[in-house]
């Protein structure tokens, strides 16, 4: 039997694969092999402070950070929820409210 990885949602074991992916039959979460969980690409992410980000954590902006497109910045002391690391420059992708999805940088935001 093939090695099933854990749901990266839920952390089920019951993953099966279908069509190249794989799929949670307990939260119905979907997602491709070759998109590794941060975690487990062994992705190290902090903040301004030097904490440890992770999936799914919240955060604050501590800057204004002027938006490519956008007409405003994202101002300091905005809350961020749900965060999502990835690997390069900007390093958190996230949705910012009014703005929409985006990518920060790790050094602009500290942990809730
Ligand atoms: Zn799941």
């Amino acid at each position: 039997m093939t090695e099933m990885p854990k749901c990266p949602e839920c952390g089920s074991t019951y993953t099966y694969e279908d069509r190249g992916l794989f799929v949670c039959p307990e939260c119905g979460h979907e997602w491709s092999q070759t998109a590794e969980p941060a975690a487990e690409a062994g992705l190290v992410v902090k903040d301004a402070n030097g904490n440890l980000l992770q999936e799914g954590d919240s955060v604050t902006v501590i800057k204004d950070l002027k938006v490519k497109g956008a007409s405003g910045a994202i101002k300091q002391g905005t809350k961020v929820k749900n965060i999502r690391l990835v690997e390069g420059d900007h390093n958190i992708d996230c949705k910012v409210d009014g703005f929409g999805p985006m990518k920060l940088k790790s050094e602009f935001v500290k942990k809730n």
